[in-house]
């Protein structure tokens, strides 16, 4: 068993911490890793790498900050099966799965390429008489990243591409429970020329992560997690004076109204709500089937989630795999159990599933519950896990105020052939993320990722413009380059232009 080590100052280290995470193979159910804990002594070893780098790093050129984004671009590009085989070890999910989440990634490792053309200021020649305005946009110091489990190499990319392209340095803290590729990772960095000190990964849990939110040296966080974890980074960042952006969880919702193509929608529904396990944060856990699109969708939905291919990641025979731990197993059957009791329908049950060969593996099978009520815990809870639960509603309005009154606002998503009420969905849902026959309309690179409501403290969505906004700080400059034997203008009202 080998231990997984922080990654700080260029280097591998075990820190100063005794204490250690075990890291599992969720399909063999067998620990296969010890990871060291990080201490706050490890925290700032990190943080001072970071900050003394920044001195440097700040005053790198544009360009050639640039060209280690494409050295490093090509190195992911050239890695993407070992990630892949990495991530699917350590999280459970299918290796094209995995492999679709470096894909992820590496797009916003290619916008962050592009730093040259988004950080262009602007220029105001002759505001007034001889007097010029421009702007311009600086890095912030040391920033952090605190990322959950279900996307181990994708969310932190989310993250420090942005970030290091805008010439800050950068702390990851990544889930304890997968994080092998943040480590791998930090080697690619260091391959495609990023300067030691850059960009560091400590590893650990709530020890590390209230060092890294009490340091004094930390300008900004950056969090992906669940939300009553991502409510604390909110206010303990702003109690300690950084900036912070903190996703959190979520339950996203499709209607699928009477006029959608009903085969269609329920492939696209099985596909989202059981893709990764259900262990996505844009994953879909409730249908809204409004009218008479119910029982038939219903039926189809259910034949669907029975065929999905369950087991290991790494055969690639596999749909789905298992969920990340043992606890995570335990909590959603437990779940289950309590909509079978409080009145859901069981159309589809994967509780007990064993694979073959995988018998101690922390397997759940695609579950499907319908006339789910939303006084219920398997509607009010975010599962996490392979569970679809439908909802009926009368009208299309009826389902769209359902999914407003949801304290979650991350992703929904519409079924329908009408454009009007496609329209109305768009104007009128209280959600950040919205896809029209897209069951998981996570925007792409170039646009910022965020939910509102309970799935998202802070301002700022994450990656594209608004990460760039985010990692970054505005000045304006007003210049006068008098004319030496001019006379002088100066008067002592308030400024005005001339
Ligand atoms: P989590 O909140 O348990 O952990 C996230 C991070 O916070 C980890 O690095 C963890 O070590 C740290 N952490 C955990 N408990 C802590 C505590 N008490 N104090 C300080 N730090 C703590 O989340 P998870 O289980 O790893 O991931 C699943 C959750 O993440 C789900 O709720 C999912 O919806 C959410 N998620 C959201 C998005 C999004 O974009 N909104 C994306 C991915 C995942």
């Amino acid at each position: 068993m080998s231990t997984i080590e922080h990654w700080i100052d260029g280097e591998l280290t075990a820190g100063s911490g005794d204490r250690r995470g075990h890291v599992y193979n969720p399909a063999t159910g067998q620990q296969q890793h010890e990871v060291v804990l990080g201490s706050a002594e490890d925290v700032d070893a990190a943080v001072t790498s970071a900050r003394i780098a920044f001195q440097t790093w700040s005053q790198a050129s544009l360009s050639k900050r640039t060209k280690i984004m494409f050295n490093f671009r090509e190195l992911v590009n050239a890695n993407v099966k070992q990630l892949a085989e990495i991530i699917s070890d350590e999280h459970g999910k299918v290796l094209s799965d995995a492999a679709g989440e470096v894909q992820r990634g590496l797009e916003v490792i290619e916008f962050a390429c592009g730093i040259p053309e988004l950080l262009k200021g602007s220029y105001s020649d002759q505001a007034s008489t001889g007097v010029d305005v421009f702007s311009f946009r600086e890095p912030l110091g040391v920033c952090v990243g605190i990322t959950p489990f279900n996307f181990p190499a994708m969310v932190p990319m989310w993250m420090y591409p942005v970030a290091i392209a805008c010439g800050n340095t950068f702390v990851l803290k990544p889930s304890e429970r997968d994080p092998s590729a943040s480590t791998f990772v930090a080697g690619l960095l260091k391959q495609a020329g990023l300067p030691d000190g850059v960009f560091n990964v400590v590893h650990g849990d709530k020890v590390a992560v209230d060092a890294l939110l009490h340091h004094a040296d930390v300008a900004a966080v950056s969090f992906v997690g669940s939300t009553p974890i991502a409510r604390y980074i909110h206010e303990q960042a702003n109690a300690h004076g950084k900036r912070v952006q903190a996703l959190g969880g979520a339950k996203n919702h499709a209607i699928v109204l009477p006029d959608a193509d009903l085969d269609f929608a329920a492939g696209h529904l099985t596909a989202a709500a059981f893709g990764s396990a259900g262990e996505r944060c844009m994953a879909i856990s409730a249908a809204v089937a409004v009218g008479a699109a119910g029982d038939a969708l219903v039926d189809l939905v259910s034949r669907k989630a029975g065929d999905v291919v369950v087991g290991s990641g790494r055969d690639p025979a596999s749909e789905m795999g298992p969920v990340v731990t043992a606890a995570a197993k335990q909590r959603i059957e437990g779940l289950i159990d309590s909509g079978e009791r409080q009145g859901a329908k069981v159309t589809v049950d994967g509780r007990g599933l064993r694979v073959p060969g995988y018998e101690d593996g922390f397997f759940v099978g695609p579950t499907v519950l319908d006339q789910v009520g939303t006084e219920m815990d398997v509607y009010r809870e975010e599962i996490f896990g392979p569970v679809l639960s439908v909802v009926r509603a009368d009208t299309a309005d009826a389902a769209i105020d359902l999914i407003n009154s949801n304290p979650y606002g991350n992703g929904t998503a519409i079924f329908t052939n009408s454009g009007e009420a496609a329209r109305r969905f768009q104007r009128g849902v209280h959600v950040g993320m919205i896809g029209i026959n897209v069951p998981i309309p996570v925007p792409m690179a170039y646009y910022s990722f965020g939910g509102w409501k309970n799935s998202l403290f802070g301002d700022k969505h994450i990656h594209g413009p608004e990460g760039v906004s985010f990692y970054t700080r505005g000045k304006v400059v007003t210049s006068r380059w008098p004319h030496v034997s001019g006379p002088s203008d100066a008067s002592l009202h308030f400024p005005t232009a001339s």
